[in-house]
């Protein structure tokens, strides 16, 4: 089932795709498959490389039909030819790089990304004698510039986390092919609806499956979509030989709650909206960043790229100072929405990053790139992750922490 190409609606998908009766005992809802080994019929080799599409089960850090469940639903929901699910959105990351990447090779990154993800490209890279240049992706010449004949993976995010900045992936992929790199993006805050990574290009699309599309804040997963090709080397080399696999019990949390991603991808875009509209026209707050507003500097961009704009939206109150002591008053009065990382879940989550602590903490921007930074997103921003709840709840609780 995996590669069904968005053959049905979607919602027909999220239900049904990797998902079947159990054919031991008819039951509808499917089994969570804890078993580590398999009872084998064949003698089988031991190698990495013996696996192939149709092996049975041998181990499960190779394949677990739990896991394949959540993989091929993955994949479908993305309209990929395939998907690794593994134990982290960061095992994703690190999926990506050290498969694609060698000593000698090159490789641009945004210059804003999840501080893991940032962390592990400038610090950890390097040291492997990978030669890493940060850009800002959402100027596309900036991408050309820092091409190298060496460049093997452009890796983006979009939109970005904390700030809500687009990446304009059409173009960027053009680059990525002419260049003969692959091109990976970060469609975590996005969701597998919120961009069709395919038709735009991308080779490899990343997820942290902690959030969206496993929906309820239950479990941590990661999941990287792809051609057969690609998703097969990723398996052979992060999986099985660097081990980051997901448990059957997290795919199985995570397969439920994609059940319903298209359902809830509607509701967080309404609730975000809706919020965004409030925020802007709320004289205590500076700025709001929304892909869905008008007012966001790329809203062309996001009409033409975003089937969803999501739940996701960045906003400042005054300065560092004021924001700090914001934050400190909806730790004390907020009463539905939870002061806390992470996003994606049911439950509405807020959180402030200072600039100065982000930069010293992962990105290091200076100079241009920092300012940069600070036009596009102030001194300090909240990131607020939009639930389902209702929206004048959510409302009145921000009103309530505000003032
Ligand atoms: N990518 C993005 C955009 C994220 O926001 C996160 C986590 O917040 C990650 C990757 C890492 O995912 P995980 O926490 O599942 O390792």
């Amino acid at each position: 089932m995996t590669d069904t190409n968005r053959p049905t609606g979607l919602m027909t998908t999220a239900i049904h795709a990797g998902d079947a009766p159990d054919p031991a005992t008819n039951a509808s809802a499917p089994p969570i498959h804890m078993s580590s080994t398999y009872v084998t019929e064949n003698l089988a080799g031991f190698s990495a490389h013996d696996l192939t599409p149709d092996s049975p089960y041998v181990y499960s850090r190779w394949a677990n039909p739990t896991v394949t469940g959540l993989e091929a639903k993955i994949a479908a929901l993305q309209g990929t030819e395939a998907c690794l699910a593994t134990a982290s959105g960061m095992a994703a990351a690190s999926a990506i790089f050290f498969t694609f990447l060698s000593a000698g090779d090159h490789l641009i990154i945004s210059d804003v990304s999840y501080a893991g993800v940032a962390e592990l490209a400038r610090e950890t890279l390097p040291r492997m004698g990978i030669e890493v240049s940060a850009v800002n992706m959402s100027n596309p010449e900036g991408v050309a510039e820092a091409l190298r004949p060496n460049t093997r993976l452009i890796h983006t995010e979009t939109p970005v986390n904390p700030i809500c900045r687009l990446t304009d992936l059409a173009a960027v992929s053009k680059l990525a092919r002419q260049s003969g790199a692959l091109l990976s993006c970060d469609a975590t805050f996005a969701s597998p609806l919120g961009l069709d990574t395919v038709e735009l290009g991308v080779d490899l699309t990343l997820h942290s499956t902690t959030k969206y599309i496993g929906g309820h804040g239950d479990a941590v997963g990661g999941a990287i979509t792809g051609s057969s090709a690609l998703v097969s080397k990723l398996r052979t080399e992060a999986g099985i030989h660097h081990g980051g696999v997901l448990s059957p019990f997290n795919a199985w949390l995570i397969a439920r709650g994609a059940t319903t991603l298209p359902l809830r991808m509607q509701a967080h875009q309404a609730g975000a909206l809706a919020l965004a509209q409030w925020l802007e026209a709320d004289p205590r707050v500076t700025k709001v960043i929304y892909p869905g507003l008008p007012s966001h500097p790329q809203a062309e961009l996001a009409r033409r790229q975003m089937a969803n704009t999501s739940g996701m939206i960045a906003f400042q109150v005054g300065n560092a100072v004021t924001g700090e002591r914001i934050a400190q008053q909806m730790i004390e009065r907020l009463k539905v929405i939870h002061y806390a990382v992470s996003l994606g879940h049911h439950r509405s989550l807020i959180f402030w990053m200072g600039t100065e602590g982000l930069m010293e903490s992962s990105f290091h921007l200076r100079g241009s790139q920092l300012e940069d930074y600070r036009a596009y997103a102030g001194d300090g921003i909240f990131r607020m992750s939009v639930g389902l709840e209702n929206a004048d709840d959510l409302i009145a609780d921000l009103d309530r922490a505000l003032g």
